[in-house]
């Protein structure tokens, strides 16, 4: 399966479409490479352009790309207990739930007489974060959001999508993370 060009090349772990346009947004930070594609005006409209969720011929503004880095926070931290961790703090949603607060979300009927549930794009650019939440929750509907975790190493937090069959994976890698935490935990181990 070739990905779509918004999606990471380090991404080992897709999710299904379409939860993987909420995996890619999360991973727009990468701890290990200490990136962030949201952080950068240019490279954070290229980024929401190529995935669809950007569509203003200008690049965000401070204020936008905060928003937008809150809520991915907001995700990641949803993902953290979804791998055995705490739950989020109020804190980690506010801006979630500010997103919901204000954003409406549009129904339409296409000409096949399907109907779909998406944000309006006519209400500008903070739609798109609606577009991510309504995703998350026809995810939590079908069963697959608990399968995408935030990975254990807390150095990393990648995003990744479990497909094994006991739903325990905690690393987004065995080879990278996991070891590394598991070898961590075993030199502070006590003698
Ligand atoms: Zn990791």
């Amino acid at each position: 399966m070739t990905m779509p060009s918004w999606v990471s090349s380090e991404e080992s772990k897709p999710a299904p479409m379409p939860l993987l346009l909420v995996q890619s947004f999360v991973n727009t930070w990468d701890g290990d490479r200490n990136s962030d594609l949201l952080l950068d005006p240019a490279s954070a409209r290229d980024w929401l352009t190529a995935a669809g969720l950007w569509d203003a011929d200008r690049a965000p503004d401070p204020a936008e790309l905060h928003r937008a880095r809150a809520v991915r926070e907001g995700i990641r931290a949803m993902l953290t207990a979804n791998s055995g961790g705490p739950a989020p703090a109020p804190a980690d949603l506010e801006t979630l739930q500010a997103v919901a607060r204000t954003e409406r979300p549009a129904v339409q009927v296409d000409p096949d007489g399907h109907v779909t549930l998406g944000a309006d794009p006519a209400d500008g650019p903070d739609a798109s974060l609606l577009t991510l939440l309504l995703v998350v929750r026809d995810a939590q509907r079908d069963g697959t959001w608990q399968r995408l975790k935030a990975c254990g190493n807390p150095d990393c937090r990648w995003a990744f999508y479990d497909r094994s069959h006991s739903q325990v994976g905690a690393w987004c890698d065995m080879a990278t993370c996991g070891n590394r935490i598991k070898n961590r935990r075993l030199r502070q181990r006590p003698r």
